[in-house]
């Protein structure tokens, strides 16, 4: 007989790395990762904003009050109440003790901010404010090298084995041969579709032609296994479209720019839209405007406090100026009306003013000096559809039952977010979740 463990878990972002940690600390030692790219932490490694949680003790020691009611009442209705409200009163409610949990891994998160469709900071970020991906994975990998959990990479899982009704084994293409892993469980963690173009126009043919934010391993595999054992998939039309992304180099400007007092504005140097609005509402106002685009504009304050933008800088992505007469030079609008539109957005800081696009939160007055702008439109980011699961992260039947030995958690599944998942959620959903079905599984097995 072939290679045999007790868990396989498929993909090591954030979901399948956690998974891995929880199941072994749980007394599942005979664990095993699959990971079909040459790197490890999938789109887990893109991830910006943060990680949105309730009730912390980060936020208790910083005076922030927020509630696990108020987090998934603010997660259902960013997803317009299509949300599975079981499923998301479960993130919500585990949400503080996923934080305290990585904390004790070494992953600390307790640079709170806001990101879009929240009313009080819960966006929690790595302690200097960078994004939160480049600390969580490294922490989980580190976590899981710590325990001497095997991690095959270049080994892509091609198909689930079953036995009966029972999945039991996941046929992979490791070192140029196919073999078959017994597995008394399969996570499968594999991530969403945005790298896969025909699958996501057979999902939704309006998105042809969109740029995309996910990496290259981020091909749907997981939803074809899935189906190919009878799981079903749920929301799968829900793709959603990140409002700000840089098109020549498909870069996902972090939401906690926009977070920080950042404004967008059009061609004509004009702000349309609240900015701190939903992802589905910013990306369709910003299709409106000419040319289809936006400048993400701010100045010296904002990309001071957001580290990521330095990145962006080096990699040429930001155009600037040493006054907005200047900036407004650099990306070709008028310099009035940029300067009446900054001047309009400080406005609501220093005066009060009611903001006449409806901001509330992030509104922070430009200060003279530097400013910035990087060009944004829309690109393909997250598949919230998937496979439906329950709240032990078991994969489910059209008739709602189990499939023995299959479970899910994180991108690959469906229904927590909806119909627009809130910037932040899906480290929440991931590590959640991963760690859920982790502990989960170890239970199931002892
Ligand atoms: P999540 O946020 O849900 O953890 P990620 O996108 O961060 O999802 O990670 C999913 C990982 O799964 C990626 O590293 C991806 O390359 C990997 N993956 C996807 N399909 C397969 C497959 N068929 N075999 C092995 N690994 C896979």
């Amino acid at each position: 007989a072939g290679e045999s463990y007790d868990v396989v878990v498929i993909g090591t972002g954030g979901a399948g790395l956690s998974a891995a940690i929880a199941a072994y600390d749980k007394g599942l030692t005979n664990v095993v990762l699959l990971e079909k790219m040459g790197v490890n932490g999938g789109n887990t490694n893109y991830s910006s904003s943060g990680m949105n949680a309730s009730e912390t003790k980060f936020q208790k020691e910083q005076g922030i009050e927020d509630s696990n009611d108020l987090f998934a009442q603010e997660t259902l209705d960013g997803g317009h109440n299509t949300g599975d409200p079981e499923l998301v009163k479960f993130m919500c409610d585990n949400s503080a003790g996923a934080i305290d949990w990585l904390d004790g891994l070494g992953v600390t998160l307790d640079n709170i901010t806001l990101t879009g469709g929240m009313s009080v900071k819960r966006c929690h970020r790595p302690t200097d404010g960078s994004a939160v991906g480049l600390t969580l994975v490294p922490g989980l990998v580190a976590a899981v090298e710590e325990r001497n959990i095997p991690i095959k990479m270049n080994c892509e899982a091609k198909e689930l084995v079953k036995d009966g009704d029972a999945v039991t084994g996941v046929k992979v293409k490791f070192e140029g041969k196919e073999t078959v892993l017994g597995a008394k469980a399969v996570i499968l963690a594999t991530g969403g579709l945005g790298s896969n173009p025909d699958m996501v126009v057979q999902y939704r043919p309006d998105l042809k032609g969109y740029v995309t934010t996910n990496q290259p391993g981020a091909t749907g595999d997981g939803y074809t296994m899935a189906e190919s054992v009878g799981a079903e998939l749920v929301q799968m039309d829900q793709i959603q479209i990140h409002p700000t992304v840089e098109q020549e180099s498909s870069t996902l400007i972090a939401e906690g720019v926009r977070g920080g007092g950042a404004i967008l504005v059009n061609s004509e140097g004009k702000r349309f839209f609240d900015e701190m609005s939903t992802r589905d509402k910013v990306s369709a106002a910003e299709l409106e405007q000419p040319g289809g685009f936006a400048w993400c504009t701010f100045d010296q304050q904002v990309y001071d406090a957001n580290k990521a933008i330095a990145k962006y800088d080096k990699s040429g992505l930001v155009q600037k100026g040493a006054s907005v007469a200047e900036l407004a030079a650099a990306i070709d609008v008028d310099p009035a009306t940029l300067q009446a539109t900054i001047d309009a957005y400080n406005a609501i800081t220093t005066s009060g003013a009611t903001d006449e696009f409806g901001r509330t939160e992030g509104c922070i007055a430009f200060a003279d000096g530097n400013m910035y702008a990087i060009k944004v439109a829309p690109g393909i980011h997250h598949e919230m559809g998937g496979v439906k699961i329950n709240e032990k992260n078991e994969a489910l039947d059209a008739s709602g039952n189990p499939i023995p030995g299959l479970y899910a958690a994180g991108e690959v599944t469906g229904g927590i977010h909806g119909n627009n998942r809130i910037g932040g959620n899906a480290v929440c959903d991931i590590t959640v979740f991963g760690k859920n079905v982790g502990e989960v599984v170890a239970e199931a097995l002892a």
